[in-house]
């Protein structure tokens, strides 16, 4: 078990910054959800209300999986910002997860839902 090298007014800060994530995502994800999961077969009933752009049905679907992917992406955040919360509430926030060593500061002022230290996360992506 590693131990993180955050002070507790450093955990603080981080716990603040990782919570004041959640509101803005949450709205975003049910924004995009309500964009997303928007019927398309009902609306074609009512062409008069239709916008311009939503005429070409090849439109309609780029833009919903547009909207799809970045719901996808927000989603993910916002499960890693959970966890990230766990892993204060645990104790072990600052600890990559993989090698066990301490993540930056650097790295958790830029993402502070970051998981794995950087040399970690670059082999992930490797
Ligand atoms: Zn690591």
């Amino acid at each position: 078990m590693s131990k993180t090298t955050l002070s507790l007014q450093e955990l603080r800060e981080y716990r603040l910054q990782l919570q004041s994530l959640i509101d803005p995502l949450k709205e975003k994800i049910s924004e995009l959800e309500a964009e997303a999961l928007r019927p398309t077969a009902g609306a074609e009933k009512n062409p008069d209300k239709m916008p311009a752009h939503d005429a070409d049905p090849e439109t309609r679907d780029t833009e919903d999986q547009a909207a799809l992917a970045i719901l996808g992406s927000e989603q993910h955040i916002m499960a890693e910002v959970t966890q990230a919360l766990a892993r204060l509430d645990a104790g072990t926030f600052g600890a990559c997860e993989k090698c066990g060593h301490a993540i930056t500061k650097a790295r958790l002022d830029a993402v502070p839902y970051a998981r794995n230290c950087i040399r970690c996360a670059r082999e992930v992506e490797a």
